[in-house]
């Protein structure tokens, strides 16, 4: 459904599906919470509406927001249709052959079960993977940057991304594996720059800053984003 990537300002991709009909305007429409179709004219091509979405992101915000805002489909027993893995919207399929939950990079397959049990498993499934991946991603930063924690490890606070402790190391919130790369690469120099610097004061920032040029695009993301990571709860 995608027919290219449109990236605001703050590097943020977005999902554009382009469509032509025979209206003289253009017409947007949220697909998800990175993803709107776009009706043009005929004669409005690729290259023409990639000027356009640039001077308009404003206007191709608020569409976006529609779709975040919109009224959400109740999660108590059910799953939603798609969640957010390493950055990207992936589509959850039940999979009568599979015995376990399989990420496969362009979709999510689950074993058959009830919805329940399938949030149960694929919740198990992506903090499984979070183990596999943030702590690594932490220590290769701690590594670059000189900075070791006691330890590191995950944490499934509903509040925080990260926290950092001198005895007892840094946790990060499992959730982030929905997160793009960028954005868990800056939970980890954040939380690693706490070493030296247990505040938010100016120094603290002009080292993060200094280790992580993504800081303003990650913590927009986040702010955007956030949220949508804690949809399995
Ligand atoms: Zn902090």
């Amino acid at each position: 459904m995608t027919d290219f990537i449109h990236t605001l300002s703050d590097g943020c991709p977005v999902r554009i599906a382009l469509k032509h009909s025979a209206k003289k305007n253009i017409i947007l429409r949220p697909l998800a919470a990175d993803a709107a179709s776009v009706n043009v004219p005929k004669w409005f091509g690729r290259r023409n509406l990639q000027i356009w979405l640039a001077e308009h992101e404003n206007l191709l915000r608020q569409t976006l927001d529609r779709w975040t805002q919109r009224p959400s489909e109740s999660l108590s027993d059910g799953l939603p249709q798609e969640i957010w893995f390493r950055g990207g919207r992936l589509p959850l399929a039940t999979d009568g052959s599979a015995d376990a939950v399989v990420l496969d990079g362009s979709r999510i397959l689950l074993p058959e079960a009830a919805p329940a049990e399938q949030k149960r498993l694929l919740k198990a499934a992506l903090r499984r993977h979070a183990a596999q991946t943030l702590p690594p991603r932490l220590w290769a930063h701690a590594g670059r940057l000189n900075l070791r924690p006691a330890a590191a490890a995950l944490t499934d606070a509903k509040t925080f991304w990260g926290v950092c402790r001198a005895r007892t190391g840094i946790r990060l919130n499992w959730r982030l594996v929905g997160a793009p790369d960028f954005v868990a690469d800056y939970v980890c120099v954040h939380e690693l720059c706490h070493l030296p610097h247990p505040n938010h004061s100016a120094a603290f920032w002009e080292l993060v800053g200094r280790h992580t040029p993504h800081t303003q695009a990650a913590k927009d993301w986040l702010k955007r984003h956030g949220r949508e990571l804690f949809v399995l709860g």
